[in-house]
């Protein structure tokens, strides 16, 4: 009896993931689908008489907004990958500079009004990681930075190495977290907000630390409201 009652709580809990997902899902996708239909139609309908400046700003729109949908699914798909049987990791040894060379690439390109710094990593600093999500938990934490923070802030990258860790650091002058919530960002679709002006699901963070302890490391924040936030990824020198 007691088996069969745990696999109906199971059961709820996963339904409850389920119908969680879909809403904040189907709420998260018509935005930047309504921007890209939209824009598209311009161009269909008005394209040659829009001066080339426009029309590159439209351009470049459309690629944003579905750069952001690939963002979200691929968050997704690691979410439910992590979450079914037997997650398969891909540890190799990297190098921390083209890792975050690489993620740098994926950060969403929507921060004109934000200076991003990375600062010089040393060279060959190693560790071990799967590194394609890796990449991911930086994509990630970077986006954040720019989302969390007003026009102006300043965002920087960072490699630290300590003793039993690497630390990768995102740093940014933005609005802060306070003490309260710094935990509760770390759960599956927890927002500080229930409607935030920032589009989000609540699953960046959520997905950062199961990718990074998985991997034997953790992720840490330090952060003060109103001036800004610290997010490390520590993972295990060899
Ligand atoms: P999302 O950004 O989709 O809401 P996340 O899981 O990435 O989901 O973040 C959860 C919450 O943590 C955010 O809604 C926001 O309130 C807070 N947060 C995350 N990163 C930052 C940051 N750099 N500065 C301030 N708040 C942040």
């Amino acid at each position: 009896i007691s088996r069969k009652r745990e696999e109906e709580a199971a059961m709820a809990r996963a339904e409850q993931l389920r119908s969680n997902l879909l809403r904040s899902i189907s709420h998260d996708l018509r935005t930047p689908l309504t921007s890209i239909s939209g824009n598209a139609g311009v161009l269909m309908s008005d394209g040659e008489n829009l001066s080339a400046e426009h029309r590159s700003r439209i351009y470049r729109d459309i690629y944003d907004d579905s750069m952001w949908l690939i963002n979200l699914v691929e968050n997704l798909l690691s979410i439910t990958r992590m979450e079914g049987q037997g997650v398969h990791l891909h540890m190799e040894t990297e190098l921390l500079e083209e890792v975050i060379d690489e993620a740098m690439r994926h950060i969403n390109r929507r921060h004109e009004h934000h200076t991003i710094r990375v600062n010089q990593v040393g060279d060959y600093i190693l560790a071990d990681m799967d590194a394609r999500l890796i990449i991911q938990v930086i994509t990630n934490l970077v986006d954040n930075a720019v989302k969390y923070t007003p026009a102006g802030g300043k965002i920087a990258v960072s490699v630290v190495l300590w003793e039993m860790y690497v630390e990768i650091k995102v740093t940014d002058t933005g609005k802060g977290i306070s003490e309260s919530n710094q935990a509760a960002i770390f759960r599956r679709f927890y927002r500080e907000e229930e409607v935030h002006e920032q589009q989000g699901v609540g699953i960046g963070l959520y997905l950062a630390r199961e990718i990074v302890t998985r991997q034997g490391g953790y992720i840490k924040v330090v952060s003060e409201p109103g001036k800004g936030s610290e997010f490390s990824i520590m993972l295990p020198t060899k």
